[in-house]
């Protein structure tokens, strides 16, 4: 299903003819609003409003501006992204209170224009809606730097090293792909032109990778290259730099990179976590169920489920109140986790219930990894244990195994739902066996 519109409002701040008839020309109106204003006071009063997602901004020759917009947005909390507009590598110009997201080269084009907005918002809009969420634990930082030229290479590594990027290098193509697959950078820096296969090429093989096609792919071209340009966009690329290489635009766009992965990492991360516990949640589970299913078949090996399901827990809420219900479940997510094998994942499988998925595991290491659990939870002093039925808070569970009791993911999950019942009926504080289906 489509998002809502969302048209980013592009606030332009310069004082060149030239710079404002380009940009209004070049925009892509399908996509961006444009507001256009050639002085520091009223772009405050724009971005006060609320009447930008992005700023655009060429600075005055050398130190010609009011100042209002450097104080304002000095003090505001909220950072406004900005692309500095500059007219030659040379004069680069340092703007220390700026939060520059991009750079853009002068002349402008329609391609690198888009580019840059279309990178900057996609940050944007991640950065708020991961705004005071915890980030994924692995911080992106990892380079890898493809370029065959020695000397390149070197100078480049040594740019980004400098930052505390941690950089890897190929000299072609095939040994990039090779590295990117063992390595999984979180970014990579790719020379269009290598002996043999070529830059365009090996993006194309990067995209296909499903592990990998999320990796920002920038092209490092020649300026004149926008016949490169266009490939390279539509081979995937996210980005390009030009040779030779700035070493403050690098960093900018490499860090602007670096922390979109950063964030779409998160969301990954989240989308597959259960957020009270941490656990891994029932998408997730569909996913590897499948996955270790297929892998049961193809080796003709077994493959665990147990259903594991708290005992009397509408009474321990009722009794201790929801928030002392909701530390029961992740001091019960924990033990679980703690007692079972690394190969072994454990799910929250809806409220009170997990899963646990046990590969390679046949019904009678199934049964003693479930009356493990079984004794564990019981000798766990849980808070207000001792006031449910019988002193003790308690779980139960079912097993079922592939192929003995099912022989897909429905089957499995029914089989364990239905052992699991059989335990409730038995007496609870018990785990029961699936029986073989017919
Ligand atoms: P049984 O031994 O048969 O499993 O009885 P039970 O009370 O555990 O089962 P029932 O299905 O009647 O109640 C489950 C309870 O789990 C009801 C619901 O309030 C509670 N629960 C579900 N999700 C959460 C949660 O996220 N936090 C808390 N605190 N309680 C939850
Ligand atoms: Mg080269
Ligand atoms: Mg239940
Ligand atoms: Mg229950």
């Amino acid at each position: 299903m489509p998002g809502p519109v969302f048209h980013p409002l592009v606030l332009l701040l310069s004082s060149s003819r030239e710079t404002i008839t380009t940009v209004a020309s070049q925009l892509d109106y399908e996509l961006f609003n444009l507001l256009i204003t050639t002085r520091e006071e009223e772009a405050v009063e724009a971005i006060r409003r609320g009447w930008s997602d992005v700023l655009v901004f060429e600075p005055p020759y050398p130190q010609q501006h009011s100042g209002c917009l450097s104080t304002f947005l000095q003090e505001q909390g909220e950072a406004l992204p900005v692309i500095l507009i500059t007219s030659s590598q040379n004069s680069f110009p340092e703007c220390p209170w700026l939060r520059v997201y991009e750079v853009l080269h002068k002349p402008i084009n329609r391609l690198e224009l888009s580019a840059r907005l279309k990178s900057v918002v996609t940050l944007r809009q991640l950065e708020k809606q991961l705004a005071d969420q915890p980030l994924a634990p692995s911080r992106a930082t990892r380079v890898l730097l493809v370029e065959d030229s020695p000397l390149q290479r070197k100078i480049l590594a040594g740019y980004l090293a400098g930052e505390g990027i941690e950089v890897i290098t190929a000299a072609d193509g095939a040994e990039a792909l090779r590295i990117a697959e063992q390595q999984r950078p979180d970014m990579i820096l790719l020379d269009v032109v290598l002996p043999g296969m070529d830059g365009f090429e090996v993006c194309r093989h990067l995209k296909e990778n499903p592990g990998l096609k999320d990796t920002p792919v920038v092209f490092i071209t020649s300026r004149q290259g926008r016949e490169d340009k266009i490939r390279g966009l539509e081979c995937g690329a996210d980005d390009f730099l030009f040779k030779p290489v700035d070493k403050r635009e690098l960093l900018i766009r490499t860090r602007s990179l670096l922390r979109r992965k950063q964030l779409m990492d998160t969301l990954v991360h989240q989308a597959s976590r259960d957020p009270l516990t941490g656990l891994y949640n029932r998408r997730q589970l569909a996913l590897d169920l499948q996955r270790e299913l297929s892998r049961a078949r193809r080796y003709s090996i077994s493959l665990a489920l147990i259903m594991a399901d708290v005992d009397f827990f509408k009474n321990y809420n009722d009794t201790n109140g929801h928030l002392a219900g909701d530390e029961v479940l992740r001091q019960l997510a924990a033990l679980l986790v703690s007692n079972t094998r690394d190969a072994d994942t454990v799910y929250r499988y809806g409220g009170e219930e997990f899963i646990i998925l046990l590969p390679q595991t046949e019904p009678a290491g199934a049964v003693t990894v479930a009356e493990k659990l079984r004794r564990k939870v019981e000798k766990h002093s849980f808070p207000h244990g001792e006031k449910q039925p019988g002193g003790r808070l308690t779980i139960s569970l079912g097993v079922a195994v592939y192929p003995d009791h099912a022989r897909d993911a429905e089957g499995l999950i029914l089989a364990a739902d239905r052992a699991l019942y059989r335990a409730k009926k038995e007496g609870r504080n018990r785990y029961a066996t699936a029986t073989p289906p017919g």
